[in-house]
Order: structure tokens, then C-alpha cells, then sequence
């Protein structure tokens, strides 16, 4: 089957009269800009579907609201910077446009040790090998990958957010998730050619006792992957297990509330003095996705709120089942949606046919049932056709109190 993406050539880049345009604001993004630069491709802008992100430079570069593009530029070339490679093509291809590319060569290419980045060095460096990976797999059909699995340990968090996407308002009694979380790890990577990511998430992971343990159960395990560690800086672990994770795949990806996470400064000390690569980043705004409640959306706009869906592919672990987002994971986990098998695949039933199960959730092209339960939750809520929640919303708006809980109809 032809791909919508192809593989950039960089001499080919070289000699494009285009303007060469580079499809979203990831970390690998700067990497991409920085090799162009240093081979003599001439990019003049990056493009976003999130309107918030054209408001400033990045990298030196403009950034253009992606719908605004055809007004802008009506011919150009474009390197897609985006795990999703194929949903960005699509889009693109829908404004008109042809020449859509993998910068896989430009990034085999590109030297991080010559170039200063946002990010840890150390950070850029696994960020650019993953992403390489991702479109070395991107390109061979036969494969099931998983850029990122996140791996929900916990459902308490040491804050109490109103909006949470992960639905941790609803939990009444918050508890660890189940003592089988490697179990059910060493099931999916045996039935799946690749995990690029494991992200270890709650809740605030740190909130779990274990969480360590499990870290590093996940570093011995998946040697050739990376791990992170997803927290709000409300929690600086001690010196001595801070030092058990030294030497390994594993950062930290600190998302900053400002006075909320009172201990950022604390933790960014201690993973600097223990050589522990990190990312900090500001919580900004939401695009809101908390609300669970019944649409009763027709098949073409169920459609459509998948289509426009930006976390569809944030695979997630929870309590041993599989799901394609962590909307779905909590929503079954509180049981506030009915039980739908075809929502998720439960990685210790014994079924036969676990593979192939697992391999049509991970490329599922239509929406889930659950999806009907679900706001939506596009990119640009202004743009998008299919979406029911309160659109862009600052980051980490806290109940009126930690014992707070938002009631929901439950589907026991
Ligand atoms: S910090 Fe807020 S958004 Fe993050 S998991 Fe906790 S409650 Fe949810
Ligand atoms: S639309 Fe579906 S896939 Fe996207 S976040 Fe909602 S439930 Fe998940």
C-alpha cells in the first residue's frame, strides 16, 4: 500500500522551490529545524493545530495556525514532526497539499551534540532516537508498535484537579492499581513488535509507594526502550531511590502549576545532582475532556469525534486492560461507562487470540464505543466539527477541597 508519507531526501529538500513548513511543535521539532539548517534546507515555519502555540517564535521560526496555511502558502512542502504521521497527511492532504514527508534522513542526520535545545541534551538525544524508530516502523506495514504506553499506577493524585482529562475527579476511594502491573507488561510486549515508551503515569505516580520498583522492573525488562515518569512537582523523591534509577532509559517529564507544584525546585536540584535526565513544562491550558456523559452521537459524527481525536493513540494500561486512551482506561475503570468489550482488550484473559486482538485495537482506524461517553478532545476545539466540552481551559483549576469528588450515574 502507498504511503501518504514519504521519506524526505534531503537533497531533494534542498532544491524545492517551496517553502519548506515543519507540521507540529514537538520536542523533535527543534531537532529537525537544526539539521535543516545545518544541511542547507531552507524551512521558513512550523505549523500547529493548537492556536495558543502560533503566538510566539519557536526555534527562531514562525508559527502558523495550521488551518491558516493555504492563505499563507498554497504550495509548500512539509516534514511531520508528529508521531502520527498518517492522521497529519490527511490533513494536509484535505488543505490540498502533496508533498508530505517523514524527516527520518534528516534526523539520522542531525548531531544533538552540536546544538544547545530546550530540553536536557540527554532528553533531545532519546527524543530523536525514538522518533527515527517510530518512523522506521511507521514505513513497514507488517509491524504493530506502540509509540508510548502509559502505565497508570495509581489513581490518587496529590492534587485535585476539577478538569483532570484523566478522569482522577471521579474517584471516590483512589487506591494503587493492581500488584500485577509487570505481568501485564510482559503480556503486551510479547504480542506486539515494539513499545517505543513507557510512561508511568497516575494520578501522581510518586503518590504510589512502589513506583520506583516498578520503574525499575520496567528499565530491566525493556532495555531498548524508554521510560518516563509523569509528575506535577508536588513530590521530590529521596536521594537514595532517586539514585537506584541512575544509568538508565529514565526521565522525568514535569509538568509545572506553578505554585501548585511546591516542590518543583526541590526535584529539579535532586535529578540534576543525580544526573537524571528531565523535561519541565508548563501546564498552560487544557483542551477540556472531563466530562462523562452520554451524546448518543450518530456513527458519522462518532466518526468524525475520533478522526479529530489527538489522544487516541495515548495507549493505556489499566488494572491489566488495554485501551487506546486514558479517557476510556478510567471512564470502564469507575465504571461510568457499561462494560464493552470491544472498548478494550483484557491482557490476562486467555484468550487465543490475544495478538490479534491487541494488534486491531492498536490500529484502529474508527471510534469506540466508549468514544460516545466522551467530549472529544480535538486539538483546536475553536476548528473542530465534533466537540462537546468547554474548549480551552487553564491547566489545574483545584476542587474546593483534596476530599472533593465530582458524583457520576454509574453503569454497574
Ligand atoms: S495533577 Fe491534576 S491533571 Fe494531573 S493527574 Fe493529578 S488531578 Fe489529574
Ligand atoms: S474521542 Fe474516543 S479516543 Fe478520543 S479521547 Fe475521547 S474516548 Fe478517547
Amino acid at each position: 500500500m502507498d504511503r501518504i508519507v514519504k521519506i524526505a531526501e534531503i537533497g531533494t529538500l534542498k532544491k524545492t522551490r517551496n517553502p519548506v513548513i515543519i507540521y507540529s511543535l514537538t520536542e523533535e521539532s527543534e531537532a529537525i529545524a537544526n539539521s535543516c539548517r545545518d544541511h542547507g534546507v531552507n524551512v521558513v515555519a512550523f505549523c500547529d493545530n493548537e492556536i495558543r502555540k502560533s503566538k510566539n517564535l519557536y526555534a527562531g521560526l514562525e508559527v502558523i495556525h495550521t488551518p491558516e496555511l493555504p492563505k499563507r502558502f498554497p504550495e509548500a512542502d512539509f516534514l511531520i514532526a508528529h508521531h502520527a504521521l498518517d492522521d497529519c497527511g490527511e490533513q494536509l492532504i484535505d488543505m490540498g497539499y502533496k508533498n508530505i514527508y517523514s524527516p527520518i534522513n534528516i534526523l539520522k542526520e542531525y548531531n544533538v551534540n552540536n546544538h544547545t535545545h530546550r530540553t536536557t541534551q540527554s532528553y533531545m538525544k532519546a527524543k530523536v532516537d525514538h522518533s527515527i524508530k517510530l518512523h522506521e516502523l511507521y514505513f513497514d506495514e507488517t509491524k504493530t508498535y506502540l509509540r508510548s504506553i502509559d502505565i497508570q499506577i495509581t489513581e490518587k493524585c496529590s492534587m485535585n484537579c476539577e478538569s483532570c482529562c484523566n478522569l482522577m475527579q471521579y474517584y471516590e476511594r483512589a487506591k494503587n492499581t493492581d500488584e500485577e502491573i509487570l505481568r501485564a507488561t510482559e503480556i503486551l510486549s510479547n504480542n506486539v513488535d515494539y513499545i517505543a515508551e513507557y510512561r508511568i503515569i497516575g494520578g501522581e505516580p510518586l503518590m504510589n509507594k512502589q513506583w520506583a520498583q516498578i520503574t525499575n522492573g520496567l528499565a530491566e525488562r525493556y532495555r531498548g526502550s524508554i521510560i518516563y515518569i509523569y509528575t506535577n512537582g508536588t513530590i521530590c523523591p529521596k536521594d537514595e531511590v532517586l539514585e537506584t534509577l541512575k544509568g538508565k532509559n529514565i526521565h522525568f517529564y514535569i509538568t509545572d502549576y506553578d505554585e501548585l507544584s511546591r516542590n518543583i525546585e526541590k526535584l529539579v536540584q535532586s535529578l540534576k545532582k543525580h544526573k537524571l535526565a528531565f523535561y519541565r513544562k508548563s501546564a498552560g491550558n487544557w483542551v477540556d475532556c472531563s466530562q462523562v456523559k452520554k451524546q448518543n452521537r450518530s456513527v458519522a459524527r462518532l466518526k468524525q469525534v475520533f478522526k479529530e481525536c489527538c489522544a487516541k493513540r495515548l495507549y493505556s494500561l489499566l488494572n491489566g486492560k488495554l485501551y487506546t486512551c486514558p479517557f476510556l482506561a478510567n471512564a470502564a475503570n469507575l465504571k461510568s461507562i457499561p462494560d464493552n468489550k470491544a472498548d478494550y482488550v483484557d491482557l490476562f484473559s486467555d484468550d487465543k487470540n490475544l495478538k490479534n486482538k491487541i494488534k486491531r485495537l492498536v490500529k484502529m482506524e474508527n471510534f469506540f464505543p466508549g468514544c460516545d461517553f466522551c467530549s472529544g478532545r480535538p486539538h483546536d476545539p475553536s476548528a473542530a466539527l465534533e466537540y462537546s466540552g468547554k474548549g480551552l481551559i487553564k491547566a489545574g483549576k483545584q476542587m474546593p477541597s483534596m476530599s472533593s469528588r465530582i458524583p457520576f450515574k454509574s453503569y454497574n
